[in-house]
């Protein structure tokens, strides 16, 4: 049951400090309000009954009905979570959280928000109450600009953090919780939480505690296929805006089953004891891919089966997803778990949660045959020219960008090359292809990073669930034990040092060298495809969408001197109207003689820019060193 909470942060958010005195008529700051308290690892006494009726997909709307069982009279408070683990990031979206309402016996009961803490809600119950009723609604956002759209009049992708309030002062392992779950008529549900029973679209769930509940999304829709991915209990949950949409051929599930198998090589045990892969294949929901314990939510385009030769730059978020049960969710830094939704996680070790994720979904994209190796050369290809034509890096450490979910939370960026966007994922992929060639040149080839992982997330512990905590000293421990280096100064240098040269020690040791040519990959093209953005980054400077929007320009770039900006209007090229591929030619002709003339808008300002360019296009590829042992072909070959 809830505990009753201190009435003082009312009074005292109005009282002035004592410090303050009549001396002077400048302004004095008034005391803070009280914090909230902290969570103890007790039980919360009785189980909360919430009912989430998700049935409104017209108008998208969550409505929630929740009991909370109270010791009697009191000032309680209730929170919806705030700091999710998922997004590495204070992310919950209370803003779309409306008509809140409580009572107990009937009677309406005064609520307030807490002074600071907007995801508080302190609710003042009478004597003689048991438990109180709460009732709100979560408004999913009915267009992009408010937020992830996560229902369709065909799918929806709930996210219990959302819908749920929770008392203060506990962990969140220690609240029970009754879940139901009403679905449009006909729908089905996918989710990692187990069944209790079902009454016509109602599903009741057994009971769990809040941490799991949050850590178990569902997705559900009118078009459904499950697919078994092997016979341990790994299935792909396929939702998608239309029915032929679902149409997988065994040759396309192959490649998944394979991802199962290669996982199962690398890390040698499973953390969970079975695991729902939902995929969600949709242009009307926002797109997304979170990890959890015993599932993983993606939601993809589309058309991922369907234009399956096209749609490949995609194929990377199911590896990845699933690579975290191991890498994140079954073994995390210590500062990014913390034991309550309301309370700050630090993300110091995301370079492992991240960068050796990102790295090895890239591994398992060509182990398991989702990508070519001709592909995930390209894909490691563009990683290493973000890194090697980055100014940011200059002035910030890469370890600095894992305060980036906290400080940006994925929002555009003026200019992401000089600012730096949570680099720990990229740089950090290429610096555990530097530790893992590293690990195959000092012991001849006999070790590599595959025995960390090995050792390190699929190490003998409880498949319960529940996340293990590591810290910097038990990484580089663990590393020491497999090839005798320094490993602790190796990171603290690649970490926290700013550099102006790219961190491509790891191709080279690989057998390959980042070079720049005029004819871009596959993979380059497929993604333009996929975006409607042509990307002349590491040419002109500049990306562009198809109207001339500019996307992106790069800092210190030809089109940087020029002074154009993401958001600047590309009108004119060399005195034709403009198109990407005016542009393209453009560039292409463009010579120490013949300059790049362009008319551009930004705003109601139009001017004419001249660029001088003579080096034609550049794109990046991964060329084979002569002569030199080709570790990364080893790395990428299937186990
Ligand atoms: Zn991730």
């Amino acid at each position: 049951m809830l505990s009753p909470s201190r009435l003082a942060w009312i009074k005292d958010s109005a009282v002035p400090a004592r410090h303050e005195t009549a001396m002077t008529d400048l302004p004095r700051p008034l005391s803070q309000p009280l914090p909230l308290p902290e969570p103890e690892d007790v039980a919360f006494a009785g189980t909360i009954r919430l009912h989430v009726d998700a049935s409104d997909v017209l108008r998208r709307i969550f409505r929630v009905h929740e009991v909370i069982p109270v010791p009697g009279k009191g000032v309680y408070t209730l929170l919806l979570p705030k700091w999710l683990p998922g997004y590495h990031a204070p992310q919950a979206p209370i803003e779309l959280l409306a008509g809140l309402a409580f009572e107990a016996a009937g009677e309406p009961l005064h609520w307030s928000r807490h002074p600071t803490e907007v995801h508080a809600f302190h609710v003042s119950v009478p004597d003689g109450a048991t438990e109180i009723d709460a009732r709100f609604q979560f408004l999913s956002p009915t267009s992009s600009a408010q937020g992830r759209v996560v229902v369709s009049p065909d799918l929806l992708n709930l996210e219990w953090n959302c819908v749920v309030l929770y008392p203060a002062g506990h962990f969140s392992r220690r609240i029970a919780v009754d879940a139901k779950l009403t679905l449009p008529e006909g729908w089905q549900l996918a989710t990692a939480l187990p069944f209790a029973s079902q009454t016509g679209d109602t599903v009741q769930f057994e009971t769990i505690q809040l941490d799991e509940l949050v850590d178990s999304p569902v997705m559900a829709g009118r078009h459904y296929r499950r697919i078994e991915l092997d016979d341990g209990g790994v299935t792909l949950n396929v939702f998608a805006d239309a029915a032929h949409q679902l149409a997988a051929t065994e040759e396309q599930i192959a490649p998944h089953r394979a991802v199962v198998t290669q996982a199962d090589r690398l890390f040698g045990r499973r953390p969970f004891d079975r695991f729902e892969v939902l995929l969600a294949l949709s242009d009307e929901i926002g797109s997304i891919g979170v990890e959890h314990h015993r599932s993983c939510e993606i939601a993809s385009i589309g058309e991922y089966f369907t234009d399956w030769d096209n749609s490949f730059p995609r194929r990377d978020s199911f590896p990845h997803e699933y690579i975290h049960g191991w890498n994140g969710k079954h073994r995390r830094g210590a500062d990014s778990w913390a034991p309550c939704f309301y309370q700050p996680i630090r993300n110091s070790l995301m370079w492992v949660y991240e960068g050796q994720t990102q790295y090895w979904d890239r591994v398992l994209c060509a182990r398991s045959g989702l990508w070519t190796r001709e592909q995930t050369l390209s894909a490691l290809a563009d990683i290493a020219a973000t890194h090697d034509m980055q100014a940011g890096s200059r002035w910030r450490p890469v370890s600095d960008t894992t305060k980036d979910p906290i400080i940006a939370a994925r929002a555009p960026l003026p200019w992401p090359s000089w600012q730096r966007s949570e680099d720990y994922y990229t740089e950090g992929a290429l610096i555990w292809l530097d530790v893992d060639t590293r690990i195959r040149e000092l012991t001849g080839e006999a070790r590599s990073l595959d025995d960390f992982a090995h050792t390190f997330f699929g190490a003998e512990l409880p498949v319960d669930g529940i996340t293990r905590t590591y810290l910097f000293d038990d990484v580089v421990r663990t590393l020491r034990d497999i090839a005798d280096e320094d490993w602790s100064a190796f990171f603290v240098e690649r970490l926290h040092d700013t550099r102006s040269d790219a961190p491509l020690a790891g191709i080279k040791r690989g057998g390959y060298r980042l070079v720049y040519r005029a004819v871009p990959s596959e993979m380059w093209r497929a993604k333009e495809q996929l975006s409607g953005i042509r990307s002349f980054i590491y040419s002109l400077g500049l990306s562009v969408s198809s109207d001339g929007e500019v996307q992106e320009v790069r800092w210190e770039s030809a089109a940087f001197d020029a002074a154009i900006t993401a958001g600047t209007k590309l009108i004119g090229v060399n005195g034709l109207t403009f198109t990407p591929d005016a542009l393209d030619r453009a560039i292409e002709e463009a010579s120490s003689d013949k300059p790049i003339d362009l008319l551009v808008q930004a705003g109601k300002y139009q001017r004419e820019v001249s660029i001088d360019w003579s080096e034609g296009h550049r794109y990046p590829v991964l060329e084979p060193i002569p002569g030199s042992v080709r570790r990364l072909d080893d790395i990428l070959a299937p186990r």
